[in-house]
This record gives C-alpha cells, structure tokens and sequence, in this order.
C-alpha cells in the first residue's frame, strides 16, 4: 500500500527498501488533493549515487510515464547501491486529462520551475521538486516526448552548459539511451523548465524525446526503459555492464545541438503541411522540406518551405494543422568534437 503524505516534511528520504507514496498537494479551487505517485528506493549496496527519473511532467506524453512506472514496481532495493527515486506522473493532474497543461490551473509545469510555495498546484508541484527533491540527488533524468503537434527524431538532450565537465558527463550520460541523436537544444526558447532549475543547481541533467502524437512508441519506451537502468548501472546503482539498446544500429549517437534560434523555424501561416523529408534525415540548405497549404485560399497551391541551412531534421510537423508562429521545423548541426 502507498504512504499518502500530505504533509510533506512527513517523507523520509533515507528510509531503507522501497517506499511508495502518494505526495498530496491540495486543489487550488475545491478540498481536496492531487496525488502524485512517488517511490523512494534507498538500496542495500553502498551509497553510489543518487538519481530521480520523472515521466508525466508533461500530461500527453506516455514513454516516460510507462517506463518510470516500470522501474517504480521492478526495482528491488537488494540491486541497487545508492538511492532512486521514481516520480512516474509528476504532473498529475495533466496526465489524469492526457494534456500537456495542467487543467486545474492552466500551467505547464515544464515552464513553471523553480515554482512558488504559494503558488498554484502546478507552481507547488515544482516547487516540491525545487526543495525536496533536488537536494536528495546529484542525477535528473526527465522523460519527454512530442506530444501533439509535431514528430520528433528520437534523442536524448540537454542544454549546453557553461561548466566543461558537466558538459562532457552529460554527453556520456545522454548517451546510454543509444537515441539516433543527443540532441543540444537552445534555452532561449523557452524558460523555466525543470531541467534548466537541475542544470544551474549542477545536476548531472537530460531529457529527451521519446515519441510523439501523445501514443505509447514501443521504441522510444525501450530506449527510454533501457536508457534509465543504462544510467543506473553506469554510476554502479545497478550491477550489470552497459546494454547496447538498438543492436541494429552500430554507431554511437550522433551528437547535434540547434543552440541559436534561426534554427528553429516558425509556421509563417496556419495551414496544412505536407512533408518531404522525415525526422532523421539529412538535408541540404535551399532543399524543399514540404508545402505548408491554407485550404482557404482556393487560388493559391502552397508555399514550399525551404531549408535555410543544411543539417539534421530533429523535428518536422505530424499533426494537423501547423500553427502560425509555432515552430515547424528544426535543423540540427553535427558537434565536432
Ligand atoms: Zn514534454
């Protein structure tokens, strides 16, 4: 059975074996409480390391939400060498509507870090990962996918960091889910994301992409499942070597970044696009990337959009309709390194 806290100075981070909880935090509007599901697992083995995995920070996307539950209900605290701790529904109340917001206060939780105390439930839930949970680990792993709107090429990511040996472990780290891609993402286009409060508090800090068009991707949940427990086992809190995820691909992941926003690309209309290229794929600047059409416009046959530099496609629009002003299309460079 759960432990239900709903005074938080009630978890005991460093109870020994597996506890499993239900953090409550109370509605804004009604009585009553949100119920996020947590597990703490303080392992039998030495003090390795310590490391949370959240899935669900986003409502509508499920790789991560699937497989953190896994490892919620698997892991046996006899394995483990150090201490774990699971968050497989951070946003709770999202993934109970399959959204990317929360409905009760209309907040994205992946925009609402460090959070308030007194903010709304969204602001408090980040706020509890702000001061409760940041200070038990020195990993984050937070499990994303593209919900709806556009496809992702699968990869893990993180930001680019100004300390060189946080960089340079993350790169290793990001690596062990064995995604076609380590994706380097800009933090100029967006803020307060639960990732960017871990990296300025040092964490060791990824995410990525699993999946897309808010369904469950056998691939991406393997990548995302094998990927956690490689962590794992990489800072020894699981015995067992590293696990080749996709032994049909021989090469490691290829390392890409779109750090500055001319490589992100906005919808200059709403319309209907039609791809020419999938995510993955390699294209050359000038290169027709598919036709963006407004039905509504009888006279007119679509405006092709245009590759304004060559590189990797990491994401390229999959459900209908492709905004105006939301972004369309990345092209990613490849890092030498
Ligand atoms: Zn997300």
């Amino acid at each position: 059975m759960p432990i239900t806290v709903y005074d938080h100075n009630q978890i005991d981070f460093d109870r020994p074996g597996k506890t499993i909880y239900e953090v409550g935090f109370h509605f804004d509007g009604t009585w009553g409480y949100a119920q996020v599901p947590m597990a703490v697992i303080n392992g039998h083995g030495p003090r390795n390391k310590s490391i949370v995995c959240f899935g669900g920070t986003h409502g509508n996307e499920y790789e991560g939400q699937v497989s953190v539950w896994r490892l919620m209900h698997e892991l046996d605290p006899a394995d483990i060498s150090g201490r774990v701790i699971l968050i497989p529904r951070l946003n709770q109340p999202a993934c109970n509507t399959g959204t990317r917001d929360s409905q009760v206060d209309g907040v994205n939780l992946n925009r609402a870090f460090p959070g308030a105390p007194r903010g709304s439930l969204t602001y408090r839930i980040a706020d509890f990962v702000t001061t409760r949970i940041f200070p038990q680990v020195e990993v984050v792993l937070d499990i994303h996918a593209a919900g709806s709107g556009a496809r992702f090429a699968l990869c893990s990511s993180f930001h680019m960091v100004p300390d060189p040996q946080q960089f340079e472990e993350m790169v290793t780290v990001a690596s062990l889910f064995d995604t076609p891609f380590v994706f380097i993402y800009s933090s100029e286009m967006a803020s307060g994301l639960l990732t960017d409060q871990a990296e300025a508090l040092g964490k060791i800090t990824i995410g990525g992409e699993f999946g897309f068009a808010q369904g469950v991707d056998r691939v991406g949940t393997r990548h995302a499942y094998e990927g956690i427990k490689n962590v794992l086992r990489h800072y020894r809190v699981l015995p067992g070597d590293i696990v080749k995820i996709d032994p049909n691909r021989p090469t490691p992941p290829k390392l890409v970044s779109a750090i500055h926003l001319n490589e992100y690309i906005p919808a200059p209309y709403t319309g209907v696009f039609e791809p020419w290229v999938d995510t993955g794929d390699w294209v050359e600047a000038g290169q027709g990337l598919g036709v963006l059409y407004d039905f509504e416009l009888v006279d007119q046959p679509g405006q092709v959009v245009y590759a304004p530099r060559s590189g990797y496609m990491l994401l390229v629009p999959f459900q209908v309709p492709t905004r105006k002003g939301v972004t369309m299309l990345v092209i990613a460079q490849e890092v030498q390194r």
